[in-house]
């Protein structure tokens, strides 16, 4: 496997967390990223016990430790005056049971953690990949500049407008009418949001606000959604304005409203999503995280999948060897198929759920979530190890065969 070459598109979270896990392994691999400077936007991630476990399993563990947070809980809010429906506990309940942390932390933070894991000599900036081509024997990225790599695997980690997924599906991005607006503000200004360090969630018609601590509870990460089906502008983020988004949560819990007062700017994103695949390789080419399966971020999990992916698809890849590459890629497939098209799912699902106008059905909601708070719920998708699903899955076959 070391004699294998890969050429990833995309130095975000899905591509150096592969990166990472193929280095290890001493694999020859290169990067092409398309922006200039690595940055990432300013905002927070929740990263769950699917993810961390893989990440310290990298060597990740004393630098996530020093940059996030480990939030006490996930709450669940009424959006007029903030009443509790729900608190699932996490910290030591949530480490004790899944051997792994729940963290929140700033996406730079994340960003450069991944990127201390892989030479820098291997991450090619301004590297723009217009297209992907394969045959037999190699995979070819065409690149801005005219100039080609070329490998035994491109894998596209190119996010949610992938050019290496227009060898899996001619399908495009659809706009999901909901827009959000992210900020950071700093915690002495939201000082009541922080007695303990825990996830927020307000819930209300047609809206609903999620906040959390990040940069070791230096900063406050929000993330305000607001049902939009007419928002129709031509780039899908722009900056966004405290100005416009603060007459929205007008009569929202004084939490909530003090919160967006205190931003000193926001960003607005239209928030897109796109169809399952029926495969996530063919040939020489192969697709993770949004690249793959783009997903609303209404489960928080589209980086904790991409980096399940990252790994797994290392995993694959080693197990099978050089000779191997198909079986790897079908492998792959099979093993995280089902999972990220059930999160895909829900995702989209939950929309409705949070943003139910006040009556009879958000009071089911509200009855449902009192009685079912606690971590057993999470097992299915904190529990889960994405390395060992790719041994559990070799030994079956062995055990079969
Ligand atoms: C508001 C919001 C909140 C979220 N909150 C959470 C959360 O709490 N927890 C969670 O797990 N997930 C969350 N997500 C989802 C998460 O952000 C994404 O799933 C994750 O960032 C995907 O990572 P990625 O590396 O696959 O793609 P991206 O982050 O999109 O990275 C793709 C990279 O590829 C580069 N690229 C693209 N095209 C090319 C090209 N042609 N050539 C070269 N380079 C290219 C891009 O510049 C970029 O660096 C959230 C998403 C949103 C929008």
């Amino acid at each position: 496997m070391p004699q294998m070459s890969v050429a990833i598109v995309g130095a975000g979270i899905a591509g150096l967390t592969f990166a990472a896990a193929l280095r290890r392994a001493g694999v020859d691999v290169h990067v092409y990223e398309q922006a200039p400077r690595l940055f990432e936007v300013g905002a927070g991630v929740q990263l769950a016990p699917n993810a961390t476990r893989l990440l310290h399993r990298l060597g990740l563990g004393d630098r996530l430790r020093a940059v996030a947070v480990a939030p006490q809980a996930i709450e669940m809010r009424r959006w007029d005056d903030g009443t509790l429906l729900q608190r699932t506990p996490l910290g030591d309940l949530c480490l004790l049971r899944f051997g792994a942390p729940y963290y929140t932390v700033h996406r730079a933070d994340l960003h450069r953690s991944l990127l201390s894991l892989v030479p820098r000599e291997r991450v090619h900036l301004a590297a723009r990949c217009d297209a992907v081509t394969q045959s037999a024997d190699a995979a070819r990225l065409t690149m801005g500049d005219g100039t080609t790599v070329v490998a035994d695997l491109v894998v596209g980690a190119d996010g949610i407008h992938s050019v290496a997924r227009e060898h899996l599906a001619s399908d495009r991005p659809q706009y999901s009418g909901q827009t959000i607006y992210r900020g950071l503000v700093p915690a002495e200004r939201v000082p009541y949001l922080l007695a303990e360090p825990r996830v927020q969630l307000w819930y209300g018609p047609d809206q609903h606000c999620v906040c959390y601590p990040v940069s070791s509870g230096r900063q406050v990460s929000f993330g305000a959604t607001v049902t939009a089906p007419d928002w129709r502008e031509e780039s899908w983020s722009a900056r966004g304005s405290v100005r416009d988004l603060a007459p929205v949560y007008t009569g929202w819990h004084e939490d909530v409203t003090r919160l967006i007062d205190a931003a000193e700017t926001v960003s607005r994103w239209a928030l897109h999503d796109r169809e399952s695949l029926d495969r996530f390789g063919s040939g020489r080419v192969a697709v993770i995280g949004d690249a793959a399966h783009p997903m609303l971020p209404f489960r928080a999990q589209g980086a904790n999948q991409a980096i399940e992916d990252a790994v797994a698809l290392a995993r694959c890849l080693l197990e099978e060897g050089a000779d191997g590459l198909g079986a790897a890629l079908r492998r792959y497939s099979r093993i995280r198929l089902s999972r990220t098209s059930r999160i895909q799912r829900e995702s989209r699902d939950s929309v409705r759920s949070f943003h139910l106008a006040d009556g009879d059905a958000q009071r089911r909601r509200d009855t449902a979530a009192r009685t079912s708070s606690g971590l057993d719920r999470h097992q299915w998708l904190f529990g889960y190890d994405a390395e060992r699903a790719v041994a559990g899955r070799a030994a079956a076959v062995q055990n079969n065969g």
